[in-house]
């Protein structure tokens, strides 16, 4: 069961064992380090331009590399969703945005880590010039009746809702 089999902490190896609520867990022989194996939360951005076009980009890595997704990334320890929505945008696109409105999250499995949970925005771009960058190949805005085919559950499930108002 275990997905890791050393410490993070001390390099001890990990045994099964029930931790203090009685679940199996790995935990350290050396330190009594627990591993906690949690979903991966993540963000992604939904824009529209004053044409009703949703902004997509081609990804240049792995999951999914060379399909097209909504901008979004792994939220970073120091971050909150919404900055990480304002942070991978600008970095993917080249726009810069403020949190419009939570479109809500989901929890499902991904390509990489079991679990994740996707927190969606919907944002107003405030300024910035559109650029692809970081792991964004391609960055475009694309009426939303000729989108291409989303590769994740979780943007595809954002841009439900918002279609659903727009
Ligand atoms: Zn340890």
């Amino acid at each position: 069961m275990n997905t890791i089999n050393f410490c993070m902490r001390c390099g001890g190896k990990l045994e099964a064992r029930k931790d203090r609520e009685n679940k199996i867990r790995p935990l350290c022989k050396s330190c009594g380090w627990v591993y906690y194996e949690n979903p991966i939360p993540a963000a992604a951005c939904v824009v529209l331009n004053e044409k009703n076009e949703l902004l997509i980009i081609k990804r240049k890595f792995a999951p999914n590399a060379g399909e097209w997704a909504l901008p979004s990334g792994y939220m970073e320890v120091y971050q909150t969703p919404e900055q990480t929505a304002i942070d991978e945008l600008q970095e993917e696109t080249g726009l810069i945005a403020e949190i419009d409105e939570f479109l809500g999250y989901f929890s499902g499995p991904s390509p990489i880590y079991k679990n994740i949970i996707n927190f969606g925005f919907f944002m107003k771009v405030i300024g910035g010039k559109l650029q692809a960058g970081d792991d964004a190949e391609e960055a475009k805005f694309v009426p939303l009746d000729k989108l291409p085919e989303i590769c994740f559950a979780s943007h595809r499930y954002f841009i439900e809702k918002i279609v659903e108002k727009h």
